[in-house]
């Protein structure tokens, strides 16, 4: 399927107990085949966005609809099987099991049958993505560098066949070269039609690997527009 919203955003307000809202009634849609950028200094919110999108906060008000089916009080488990996959801040990886074994555990809601067809069917392309995993795929996750425990991280989320994927700050930490080498593997899965919305606190690298961009401060969206005609200086503005 092509074209259309893949996720629908209406008057969303997201707040941690009785505190004041973080997120403040905000719209966003991301289209089927888009890479949306969403950016934003520290403490804008966007962390606390993702986590209403993948069910680990339920909002106060409004809605989040995925492929039209409202989400916004689903269980945190259902999503991945529905094709909404988080990839969690800092690379997180089971750091004691083997690569192999990270790999088979991102299935573990399958049946072992069904569980070695999705692995027979992603493997290659992950070891195309990143050929140093077929290398190591018996080494302990934990003892590898935090830019190849990121590109596990990203191949077990693919593992779980995502429809859109949520990248929560893919370059953090991370050295440059080691982040290009992400975001092309970024650019390869969107080929492949995985819509994506990437966060994160600068624009530089997420402006050249999105089509559109969003800017959020203080809970709201401040800015958006196409990748190719949003200029940094009205990212700038938006952004303070
Ligand atoms: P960063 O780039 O630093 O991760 P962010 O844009 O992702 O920032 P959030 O982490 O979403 O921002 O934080 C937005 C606001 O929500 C902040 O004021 C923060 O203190 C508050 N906040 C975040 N997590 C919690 C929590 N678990 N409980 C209470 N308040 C929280």
């Amino acid at each position: 399927m092509t074209g259309g919203a893949i996720l629908e955003i209406t008057g969303l307000v997201v707040a941690y107990g009785r505190a004041e809202a973080v997120i403040k009634s905000l719209d966003l849609t991301i289209d089927r085949g888009d890479a949306l950028g969403l950016v934003g200094m520290n403490g804008a919110g966007k962390s606390t966005l993702l986590r209403a999108i993948s069910g680990r906060l339920h909002p106060r008000a409004g809605r989040v609809l995925f492929e039209g089916e409202d989400i916004s009080s689903a269980r945190l488990s259902e999503l991945p099987r529905k094709g909404l996959v988080l990839l969690p801040e800092g690379h997180r990886v089971l750091r004691n099991l083997t690569v192999r074994e990270n790999l088979e555990i991102a299935t573990m809601a399958l049946r072992p049958a069904e569980v070695r067809r999705r692995l027979n069917e992603t493997l290659p392309l992950v070891h195309e993505m990143f050929p140093v995993l077929a290398d190591r795929s018996n080494q302990v996750a934990g003892l590898m560098s935090g830019g190849e425990q990121q590109m596990l991280s990203i191949s077990r989320a693919l593992i779980q066949k995502p429809k859109l994927l949520l990248l929560d700050e893919p370059s953090l930490g991370l050295a440059p070269l080691i982040i290009d080498r992400i975001y092309e593997s970024l650019t390869v899965l969107r080929d492949r039609g995985i819509a994506m919305l990437i966060v994160e606190q600068n624009s530089d690298r997420v402006v050249r690997a999105t089509n559109r961009m969003v800017v959020l401060r203080d809970g709201s969206i401040t800015a958006e527009g196409d990748s190719a005609s949003l200029d940094a200086s009205t990212i700038h503005a938006a952004y303070f």
